[in-house]
């Protein structure tokens, strides 16, 4: 099970990243929404897109 966290700004498609809470480049938690604790990656991408942004993107580091 892992933490995931997406971030309150978007990449240039408007695309909101997704991170573990472990991520080595994990954002400051004030840019963060936190998402919850899943037992995969395919969820909290769903999640975001679905609760908080019309759009998500995995982060390749910590999600690739
Ligand atoms: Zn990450």
């Amino acid at each position: 099970m892992n933490e995931f966290y997406v971030e309150k700004s978007g990449n240039d498609k408007d695309e909101h990243m997704v991170h573990r809470a472990n991520c080595p480049s994990l954002p400051a938690k004030e840019k963060l929404h936190f998402i919850g604790v899943r037992n995969n990656t395919y969820a909290p991408l769903q999640e975001a897109a679905h609760y908080w942004y019309s759009a998500s993107t995995a982060c390749p580091v910590c999600m690739g």
